[in-house]
């Protein structure tokens, strides 16, 4: 469903990105994880044409990532985005936030977009919630609303780039529950992890980065147990 091929990313002569190939299928969980600054999140922002690649390419369900355009907007939509700091609208209500989207972007009528939202809603575990500004709900309820939000897009997948490091250790739980949900679902996932509890038990699949090249991609247990790579044996070793 994501196939990225012979990516490189440089800003400036900093080169981010060296050479990464990574396919996602339909329906497959995969946890990228690596040390600060390895380049996760740029990976991200690349797939979601946030960031513009240097070389290589981009496709969604085959289709190559545009440089601009209504076709960019729409691949984009395609593939939602979460991250770590929410990024609510602040003068936006719950629901409002989620109806945005679907309103501008996919042209549904108001009633019905607000019909939906609230089914999102609920199905996050924020029902009674609606009307809250995002000032007026805990983190975890914020990244629930941002959850509902992407979600609202129809996207064939979803991306998330520490969507629980924010967030303080009593409501993590509850996002993550909401992310295992979707995972069993079927919901296509990119997640960028610090939860190594969640990249083990709930992802198909483990992404290891570092110095922005993809170092191993393996089945999580196989990666957790005996990584095949020093880069990832010395990561492990400082995190577990
Ligand atoms: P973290 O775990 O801290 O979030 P990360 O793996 O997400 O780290 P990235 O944010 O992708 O790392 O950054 C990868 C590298 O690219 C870093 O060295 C960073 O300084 C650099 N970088 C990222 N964005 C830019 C930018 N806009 N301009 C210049 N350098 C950048
Ligand atoms: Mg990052």
């Amino acid at each position: 469903l994501i196939s990225v091929r012979g990516v490189d990313k440089l800003f400036g002569d900093f080169q981010a990105l060296k050479g990464i190939d990574l396919d996602i299928h339909r329906g497959e969980v995969v946890a990228l994880i690596g040390a600060s600054g390895s380049g996760k999140s740029t990976l991200c922002r690349c797939i979601n044409r946030l960031e513009t690649i240097t070389r290589g390419e981009i496709r969604i369900d085959g289709e190559l990532l545009p440089e601009e355009g209504k076709d960019l907007a729409r691949l984009r939509s395609e593939v939602g985005m979460v991250f770590q700091s929410f990024n609510l609208f602040p003068h936006l209500r719950a629901v409002e936030n989620v109806t945005l989207g679907p309103m501008k972007v996919r042209g549904v009528p108001k009633a019905q977009a607000r019909a939906e939202a609230m089914d999102l809603l609920a199905r996050v575990g924020l029902q009674g919630k609606e009307m809250n500004l995002p000032a007026q709900l805990s983190g975890g309820q914020q990244q629930r609303v941002a959850i509902a939000r992407a979600l609202a897009m129809h996207p064939k997948a979803l991306l998330f780039d520490e969507p629980t490091s924010a967030l303080d250790p009593e409501v993590i739980k509850e996002v993550l529950d909401v992310m295992t949900e979707l995972a069993e679902q079927g919901m296509t996932m990119l997640v960028v992890t610090h939860e190594m509890g969640f990249a083990r038990h709930v992802c198909d699949r483990v992404v290891f980065m570092d110095a922005g090249e993809i170092v191993e991609a393996s089945e999580p247990e196989a990666f957790f147990t005996n990584p095949g790579s020093q880069r990832a044996k010395d990561f492990l070793g400082k995190i577990l």
